[in-house]
């Protein structure tokens, strides 16, 4: 099931040439929109499953807005951003009726992670269990014993090609194919920067590190990986 989430954000720039590629590189379809107005129309419509509201609104305050969205559609999935700092914004964004409150500049890893967690919720999965490492959300998350981190794409792809392997080396041919667009303008070296930065990141957010390790002369093994 394609989950639909809107944007809405007044600052084109940060909606069009930031939030909305960025997203789409860890698997998320989303619409843009520029004001309350605009998220009014388009709700007369159609009710998205998530939306992401920035605060600072030029035709109202993302708060009201938040309130209006949770009295009407209990179940729907709300993600507050703003530039403010301030515990009490923070405690009022909740109350409002936000399920999740971002600080600008947004994170967009937690951005994603957020959006996996709340789309759990709406299909009323249950969180993952706190035992051994596994890929969920149709392989865009993967979650550890500490914690889980939202992957991208190319993330996504090396480690679904490392887990079919069950334990066994793959080849830096195999796994460059996997994970590029197109193999011949693929810097082998980025093979590794890829992997260098999957683990670092999956160290920060899951408190462990990733049992993914080189394999002289051949490529990379991942083991237990369920
Ligand atoms: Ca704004």
């Amino acid at each position: 099931m394609t989950l639909r989430i809107v944007l809405v954000e007044d600052d084109d720039m940060l909606r069009e040439r930031v939030l909305r590629p960025r997203l789409a590189d860890y698997g998320f379809e989303v619409a843009g929109l520029a004001s309350a107005a605009e998220l009014e129309r388009l709700m007369a419509a159609t009710v998205p499953d998530i939306v992401v509201l920035d605060v600072g609104l030029p035709d109202a305050s993302g708060y009201d807005v938040a309130r209006g969205l949770r009295a009407r559609h209990p179940r729907m999935g709300i993600v507050m951003l703003t530039a403010r700092r301030e515990t009490p914004d923070r405690v009022r964004g909740l109350n409002e009726g936000a399920d999740a409150y971002l600080s600008k500049p947004v994170e967009i890893e937690l951005l994603a992670a957020t959006l996996h967690s709340l789309a759990r919720r709406l299909h009323g999965e249950q969180a993952p269990a706190a035992s051994g490492w596994r890929l969920l959300d149709n392989g865009w998350s993967l979650a550890g014993p500490g914690g889980e981190v939202a992957l991208t794409k190319s993330e996504r792809r090396l480690l679904q090609c490392l887990a079919r392997a069950e334990g066994e080396a793959v080849g830096r041919d195999r796994l460059i194919a996997a994970v590029a667009d197109n193999v011949h303008d693929f810097d082998p070296h980025r093979l590794d920067t890829l992997v260098y930065r999957l683990r670092r990141k999956v160290a920060d957010a899951c408190g462990q590190a990733l049992p993914l390790a080189a394999v002289h002369g051949e490529g990379y093994v991942l083991t237990s990986l369920g």
